[in-house]
Order: structure tokens, then C-alpha cells, then sequence
């Protein structure tokens, strides 16, 4: 990737010290955090918004970050859902966490500001220059044309590790066997619901089989996945299922985009025309871009896996927790596995899944961190993706003095989590 163009040929348009890619759940929180320890820090973001699946994808709600009814994400997803919930997007965790977007997009803007983090908003990654592994420049490609960026300790907050690929880490897509990455999905809503006259979810799946059997219906998904929102008359989907899509190639992201379309277009139908309380409903929006589940993830100097999951495993360099079951919905079709953790259990994600192996100063802050695939399907959910952000953020700003990311004490990023009012097993004054 970086042999396709000419690095010293580009304006340097930024520099700083740290340097997040992508601002989705995870890199916003890197950024954030990176920035109030009081490192410089550039957040490169390809939309002209922060939140990533969050906002561009429409996803909702925020799924569990408590474990035995004791909350084990705090920190800066605290503070988010504070700042949510004082401007009435957030409809509390016993109303199933749903939150507002677009309060959400308001919400990263003030942090960012606030910690002082500088944006470049519309700036695609498009190339990454490293040796001797470390990164020493990205480029990018946006209005301003391509352009390069200078880092001293680089963030792949890109979900898809776009960085840590192109800089040439080990990376891997989708499960062991086939490739194959779990489904994706393009959520979309529905305004003008009468809410009260919506029938139990098993009667709308009935409704769904009968509608799948007469053909009007070709989406594979076993049932109709919905939410309420924090807005009356208003219903969120879920539900479109697009299977054996790449996520990384962006002729498959293109088919992938255009067949929700049409699932989209199928299940507005059959809804309007058969579900109870959507006589006089409408389509009210389509995700800006179809939801990516998965697709890279970075090896890193540990790989989390589906056992350290299911048995809540601790590490002594554990940076963020996690309590949410392996759920894996099938990517090659019908079906959705899930598989809990014992009752009131949470597992602890290790600094070391954050640190790409054979690259001095490259962290990921996503999705994307170093797991097996099923561990993937647990981790990959907003709070404990922000988490892991937050810890990436501070171990950034931690790694600048030494330049290595293994440089930094780990006793004294989780015990700095801890006054940041983080959640770390052993250590956080709620455990
Ligand atoms: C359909 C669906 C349903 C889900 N349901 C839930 C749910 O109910 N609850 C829950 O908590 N989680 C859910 N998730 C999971 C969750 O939304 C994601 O896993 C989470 O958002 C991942 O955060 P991230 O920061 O790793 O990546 P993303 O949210 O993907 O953010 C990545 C960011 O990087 C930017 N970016 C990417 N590539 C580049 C590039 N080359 N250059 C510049 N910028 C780039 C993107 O624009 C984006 O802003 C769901 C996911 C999907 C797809």
C-alpha cells in the first residue's frame, strides 16, 4: 500500500503527536482521552461527523456494560451517556439504553473540543508509510486532494484496521474456516408508528415467515429484529441481512450497499402492509452507511479468544472489560449463535490485544483488536469498544516519552483508568 504513492511529494497538511484514524466509538474515545492526558492529538475522520456505527450506521441501542447488576464500562462512556441523558437522548438502561444520533454526533463535537483535539473531518486514510516497524507518515485523500499527516504514535480507530493493514500488520478476516466475516446489515427507521397497537415480537415474526414463504421477503434473517428510540411513534430496524460480503473491498461494499436497499424496500412494504400499528407509517431514514459487524482484526502480542470469553478470564494487564455474550449472526445465512457468560461475569480485555505485533508505535482503538472471531462477536459492541478506546487514548499519550507502546508501565495506565473513573476487575472501587 505504501509503494503506490510517493510520500515525499505530499504537503505535510498536519502533525501531532498523536494521530487517531477514524472516530467511530472507539477512536472518539482515544482521542478524547489522549487529548485530556494532555497529548496533542489529531483525529482523521472520513465523514463530517464523529460516532462511526454509531451514527453513520444507525446502530442502537448501546448493548449491556453491566455484569451481575454492577456496571463494568464506566469512564468516558459514563460521561457520554451523562451528557446524552441531560439533553434527553438517552432513554435509560431500563428502557433498553436506545439513544439519539444525532445528540450523539453534538455530544463527540463538545468532547473533542472541550479536550482540545484537533479535527480533520472528510480526510479518508488512504496510505500508510511505515518501516522498521513503525509508522512514520499516513496520506490522506479528501477535498483538500492528497495530503500527508505526521504522527509520533498512530491510532487505528478504523473498525475495519485500515492502518495497522496497510502498514502491514498481521491481520485476518472473518472466521477460520471459510473467511467469511458476520453478516452486515443496514439499519433504517420508521416514523408515524402507532407503538400501542404493535403486536408481540413473535406474532410480527409470524407475519415475517408467512411473508418470506409467499416470496415478497428473500432476506435470509430468521426474524424481524426492532427497538423502540427515544422519540414516540418511531421504530428502529435491524433486520436486513447481507451475507459472504467483504467489508475491506469496496466493489463488494457497493453490492453489499445496494441489496439492503432492496431488503429495505421489501420490509418497509411488508410492514405497512402487515404489521399492525404501521398502517401509516413511512420510511424515515436509511442508515448514511450499511453496518459493518466485521471484517480485519489486528494480531496483536495476545489473541483474546472465544474460551477467555466465555469463562470470564482476568489478565494482569487488563485495560476494559466486557460482559456482553458471543454473538455471532450466521455469515453465510439463516441463524444467530449466542453463547453467555456464567451469570454476573465480565472478562477482561488485555493491553496487549491493543499492541500489533512487530510495530513500535501503532495501538488500535476499535473493534478491530486482537481476538479470534468469536471473541470479536462479544467485544464488538459500543461500550466495550469505547473502553478499549479509552485505555488506547491514554496508553497513547503514555507512549509518547519512550515512543514504544510496549515502553509504558501497564500498572500505570490501569491504576491512571482507575482515576479516570474507569472500571478495571481488582483495581476500581466498585469491584
Ligand atoms: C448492524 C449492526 C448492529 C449492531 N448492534 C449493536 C448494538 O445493538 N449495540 C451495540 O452496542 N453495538 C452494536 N453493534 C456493534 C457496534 O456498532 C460496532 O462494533 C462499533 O461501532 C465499533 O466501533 P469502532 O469504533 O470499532 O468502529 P466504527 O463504529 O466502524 O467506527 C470506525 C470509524 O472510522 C472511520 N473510518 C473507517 N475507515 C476509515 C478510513 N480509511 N479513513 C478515515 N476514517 C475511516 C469510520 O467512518 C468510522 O467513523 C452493531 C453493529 C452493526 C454493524
Amino acid at each position: 500500500m505504501s509503494d503506490a504513492v510517493n510520500f515525499d511529494a505530499l504537503d505535510v497538511a498536519a502533525q501531532a503527536e498523536v494521530v487517531v484514524v477514524g472516530g467511530g466509538p472507539g477512536g472518539l474515545c482515544a482521542a478524547v482521552a489522549a487529548a485530556e492526558e494532555g497529548a496533542d492529538t489529531l483525529l482523521v475522520e472520513r465523514y463530517g461527523f464523529l460516532g462511526g456505527m454509531a451514527t453513520a450506521g444507525l446502530v442502537n441501542p448501546f448493548m449491556t456494560w453491566h455484569a451481575g447488576g454492577r456496571p463494568i464500562i464506566r469512564g468516558l462512556f459514563e460521561r457520554i451517556l451523562d451528557r446524552l441523558d441531560a439533553e434527553g437522548g438517552w432513554s435509560g438502561p431500563r428502557q433498553g439504553s436506545a439513544f439519539d444520533a444525532e445528540l450523539l454526533k453534538l455530544v463527540a463535537d463538545d468532547l473533542c473540543r472541550e479536550a482540545g483535539v484537533r479535527l480533520r473531518l472528510h480526510t479518508l486514510l488512504a496510505a500508510v508509510d511505515a518501516t522498521d516497524g513503525r509508522v512514520r507518515r499516513i496520506a490522506t485523500a479528501g477535498k483538500s486532494g492528497l495530503q500527508a499527516v505526521a504522527g509520533e504514535i498512530f491510532v487505528d480507530g478504523t473498525g475495519d484496521g485500515d492502518l495497522a493493514a496497510w502498514a502491514g500488520a498481521d491481520v485476518r478476516l472473518g472466521r477460520d474456516e471459510d473467511g467469511l466475516s458476520q453478516p452486515m446489515t443496514l439499519c433504517f427507521r420508521m416514523l408515524g408508528v402507532n407503538l400501542d397497537a404493535i403486536p408481540p415480537r413473535a406474532e410480527v415474526s409470524a407475519l415475517y415467515d408467512a411473508a418470506r414463504e409467499r416470496g415478497e421477503i428473500d432476506n435470509p434473517r430468521e426474524n424481524v429484529l426492532f427497538f423502540f428510540t427515544t422519540h414516540d411513534h418511531e421504530v428502529h430496524f435491524n433486520t436486513t441481512r447481507i451475507v459472504k460480503r467483504d467489508a475491506t473491498d469496496a466493489e463488494e461494499m457497493t453490492e453489499a450497499e445496494l441489496e439492503a436497499r432492496r431488503q429495505v424496500r421489501q420490509m418497509v412494504r411488508f410492514l405497512i402492509a402487515e404489521v399492525p400499528g404501521f398502517e401509516g407509517a413511512w420510511l424515515q431514514e436509511m442508515a448514511p452507511q450499511i453496518g459493518v459487524r466485521e471484517s480485519r482484526r489486528v494480531m496483536g502480542d495476545y489473541v483474546l479468544t472465544t474460551e477467555d470469553v466465555l469463562a470470564a478470564r482476568k489478565f494482569d494487564d487488563g485495560i476494559a472489560r466486557g460482559s456482553y455474550a458471543v454473538d455471532i449472526h450466521n455469515p453465510a445465512g439463516t441463524g444467530t449463535v449466542i453463547k453467555r457468560l456464567p451469570p454476573g461475569e465480565a472478562y477482561d480485555i488485555p493491553y496487549r490485544c491493543l499492541t500489533p505485533a512487530g510495530f513500535d508505535n501503532l495501538l488500535i482503538a476499535a473493534r478491530c483488536v486482537s481476538c479470534d472471531h468469536g471473541a470479536h462477536s462479544s467485544l464488538r459492541v459500543m461500550p466495550i469498544v469505547m473502553a478499549i478506546g479509552e485505555a488506547a487514548g491514554v496508553a497513547a499519550q503514555m507512549a509518547l516519552a519512550a515512543g514504544d507502546v510496549r515502553g509504558i508501565d501497564v500498572a500505570a495506565l490501569r491504576a491512571r483508568l482507575v482515576e479516570r473513573g474507569a472500571s478495571i476487575y481488582g483495581l476500581s472501587r466498585d469491584e
